[in-house]
């Protein structure tokens, strides 16, 4: 049963979380005090239906069952070792891993930019080791629009202003060629192009799905100059798009696979960079390393996660009630909303900027106890738990009706 907090213990929250915390998130008016499934509660008790679904890292919902389970036997045996000994997580949670998503070898890591990093660092070193780049000259395209992180090397090829301005001395080694384009991607390319890097959908853009063939035409010719194609899917993977992958739409296999957010169930942060042997076998001990990453917590729930993922039944929802976000969605073009792109249980949503902004728009959510992410401007982006019900998605859609009827 949850107890009531007076309205004024919210305020004395955000009083004191502007005056303590770093001003580097503008977060809606709302404080989380616990979460089920699709709800999360705030510390007066109203509940409100998650759309953001932490940006899709509590994909399972807030506290699966299994999720739990494992995450509470792992806390009574052993949470940390570094990776110095040996632990009986690690290789049960790799193995499964890399079955899971076709590929032979895992580097365990923690957070998403992590992720990224390590494999700027593989791909650097397989073009020098592998391939035979002049040391010092590898070169790794990106796509315009991305969003991978916010490490001094990440924003280096970040072309979004808030990410990158005055952070520098910025890394070199990026090109930037637009997304979805792949004559300009085959121009790119030199003797030195160790990899292209890019997302299969490009979340923080605002959803944006490529165009057809692309990714295909992108592994074609990544193939053919002897290129790393490595796909960032730690927000569009883990069964979000309702496919384990969204490389799986269009049958294209990446060299590297990036995953994170939602391969810690929300508990933990776990991320990994998934490849052969041929390519994660250039590390050699002490090149690369992490004392948080793989240990053992972070496996026993990866492996949960992994397990939740084999049986197919959260692709399966995604896919399902995507359909249904997708009718609802294009049932509003013309009436406040003028782009929607919709793949699985994800969706951006352009709201006609005369209405106001997507901040305006999630604000007036909320108010209606529905949480949602503004990005870019006048777009927001809808990805609720894939646990969600039919009815609670269908509840959230209605508010968002309601919000667009108000601002007209
Ligand atoms: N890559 C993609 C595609 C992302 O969407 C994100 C985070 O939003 C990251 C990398 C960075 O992940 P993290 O915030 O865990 O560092």
């Amino acid at each position: 049963m949850l107890t009531v907090d007076s309205p004024t213990r919210a305020d004395a929250l955000l009083q004191a979380e502007e005056q303590h915390v770093a001003h580097n998130y503008h977060p809606l008016d709302v404080v989380v005090r616990s979460g089920t499934g699709a709800v999360l509660t705030d510390v007066s008790g109203r509940e409100y239906l998650d759309f953001l679904a932490a940006y899709s890292a509590t994909n399972f919902g807030h506290g699966h069952p299994a999720l739990l389970a494992a995450a509470r036997e792992q806390l009574e045996r052993v949470t940390l070792t570094s990776r110095a000994f040996h632990h009986d997580q690690l290789a049960p949670f790799a193995e499964s891993l890399a079955a899971l998503v076709g590929k032979e070898m895992v580097l365990p890591m923690n957070t998403g930019a992590e992720a990224v990093e390590s494999a700027v660092k593989v791909a650097r070193k397989w073009g020098y080791e592998v391939k035979g780049v002049p040391d010092g000259r590898a070169e790794i395209i990106v796509a315009g629009g991305n969003f991978h992180g916010r490490t001094t090397t990440i924003v280096s090829f970040s072309d979004d202003p808030d990410a990158r301005d005055h952070f520098g001395p910025y890394t070199p080694g990026f090109l930037t060629v637009p997304y979805g384009d792949l004559a300009a991607l085959e121009a790119a390319v030199t003797e030195h192009t160790v990899a292209v890097l890019l997302e299969p959908i490009q979340g923080e853009a605002g959803v944006r799905i490529p165009p057809p063939g692309y990714l295909a035409g992108v592994r074609e010719l990544t193939t053919r100059h002897r290129v790393l194609f490595v796909a960032d899917e730690i927000q569009s993977g883990l069964g979000r798009t309702g496919r384990t992958l969204a490389c799986e739409h269009e049958g294209v296999v990446p060299d590297v696979y990036l995953l994170g957010k939602a391969l810690g169930g929300g508990i933990v942060p776990v991320s990994a960079v998934v490849a052969d042997s041929d390519v994660l076998g250039v590390l050699q001990p002490g090149q690369h390393g992490s004392t948080f990453g793989g240990n053992p917590m972070a496996c026993a729930v990866g492996r949960a996660v992994v397990g939740l993922l084999e049986t197919g039944e959260y692709q399966d929802r995604a896919t399902r009630l995507g359909v249904r976000l997708r009718d609802r969605l294009e049932g509003m073009l013309g009436r406040g909303v003028v782009g929607v792109r919709v793949r699985g249980l994800w969706a951006g949503v352009d709201i006609d900027p005369a209405l106001g902004s997507g901040r305006d728009v999630c604000e007036a959510l909320a108010r209606r106890f529905v949480l949602a992410k503004d990005t870019h401007g006048s777009t927001i982006r809808l990805a609720p738990p894939l646990v969600v019900a039919e009815d609670q998605l269908d509840a959230g859609l209605d508010a968002l009706d309601a919000v667009l009827a108000d601002l007209s």
